[in-house]
């Protein structure tokens, strides 16, 4: 048996890659440590809650006493636990602060003091945006600097520093891995793409920041997630790996394809003034990824059919999400004032 100890299981990428863990790795046991946050939904893992592999622990990782008692036995960690939406880091970074750098120093804390040779792997998932704007000429690759432009991205790097210290002060052995821009079943419809699929099936407008040129290289969940299982059994600690698909898309193709693909016109998307301090592009050289043996199964038009064809079944779980008071006034505080000043043609 593998103990994993996986923290934010209960988001997006967090589930996804618990389900995928289950059904790949019959020796795999899994704890998933979840403060079930906005974004936390234990409903993203109703289908496998009764495995007999799996168990559940409500819990913060910024409490070291409920850390130590679920990472007791962990023979391997994965940290997905985090404040992930940009637009609300730019309204209120406190959280990202305490939960990406402090909740990731406080794993790592108790981490550094278990039995020596108990830790495999301790596996943080990064972001491409710690980077910032990826240079006009080329890809971002592990070795470059980092120059995160948003409390968000800011709060990861400061996450990933943490890591490298303990992997070089107590041996802790730290992997990271810094993926683009993930999309796939159960993402939170604060973010851009499920924010479009379900606005377009509600036949309400699709607010598109700036010229919706900003460009991001989408990655499927599955993609990612296979990814994150090859980098736990290949890896090398103390390393970073990039996890991107190759698929340079903007805003306004990706709005456009959902759109297309829910048979919605194109009236729908409504430029709407841009977020403050938008990166533009985000692009990751995956050499190094892609040396371990990793590439991308599926491609990013059947990802985008699969993706609008969950959303567009799942309508009582994005409903009940969208109904919420916490989503509806971030909703009004984020875009309604923007809609109200919104253009069907991009700014010029
Ligand atoms: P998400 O917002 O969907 O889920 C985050 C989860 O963490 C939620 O279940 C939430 O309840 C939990 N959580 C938050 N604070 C916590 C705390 N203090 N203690 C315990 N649990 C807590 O996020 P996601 O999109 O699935 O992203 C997962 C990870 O992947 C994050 O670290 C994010 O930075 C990273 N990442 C995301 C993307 C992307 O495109 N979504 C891309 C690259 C990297």
């Amino acid at each position: 048996m593998t103990r994993y100890l996986i923290t934010g299981g209960c988001g997006f990428i967090g589930s996804n890659f618990i389900r995928h863990l289950l059904a790949t790795e019959p020796d795999a046991e899994v704890v998933n440590l979840d403060a079930l946050t906005y974004a936390g939904n234990p409903e993203n893992l109703r289908d496998i809650e009764a495995h007999p592999r799996y168990r559940f622990v409500h819990g913060d990782i910024r409490d070291a006493e409920t850390v130590r008692a679920v990472m007791r036995d962990a023979q391997v960690v994965v940290n997905f636990a985090a404040e992930t939406h940009v637009d609300r880091s730019l309204l209120d970074a406190g959280d990202f602060v305490m939960t990406d750098v402090y909740g990731t120093f406080v794993l790592l804390n108790e981490a550094a003091k278990l039995p020596a040779g108990q830790l495999r792997r301790f596996l943080h998932i990064s972001t491409d945006e710690v980077y910032g704007e990826a240079p006009p000429d080329r890809s971002s690759s592990e070795t470059d600097r980092l120059h995160p432009r948003s409390p968000y991205s800011a709060s990861k790097a400061g996450a990933e520093m943490m890591c490298l210290a303990f992997y070089e002060t107590y041996g802790v052995p730290v992997i990271i891995t810094r993926a683009s821009n993930t999309f796939g079943p159960y993402q939170h419809p604060e973010k851009a793409l499920p924010l479009f699929i379900t606005n377009a099936l509600e036949d309400q407008p699709l607010p598109l920041y700036g010229d919706g040129q900003q460009i991001r290289d989408w990655l499927y969940v599955e993609d990612h997630c296979r990814a994150l299982c090859l980098v736990l059994e290949r890896g090398a600690p103390g390393e970073t790996y990039n996890i991107a698909a190759g698929n340079e898309r903007t805003n306004l193709e990706v709005a456009t394809k959902a759109l297309e693909l829910l048979g919605k016109p194109r009236s729908l998307i409504r430029f709407v003034s841009d977020r403050m301090g938008h990166d533009r592009r985000y692009s990751l050289e995956t050499t190094k990824l892609r040396a371990l043996g990793w590439s991308p199964c599926v491609r990013w038009e059947d990802a985008m059919e699969a993706t609008v064809r969950w959303y567009r079944e799942r309508r009582a779980w994005w409903e009940r999400i969208k109904r919420d008071p916490r989503f509806q006034e971030y909703y009004r505080r984020q875009y309604a004032a923007r809609l109200e000043q919104s253009s069907g043609v991009p700014p010029p």
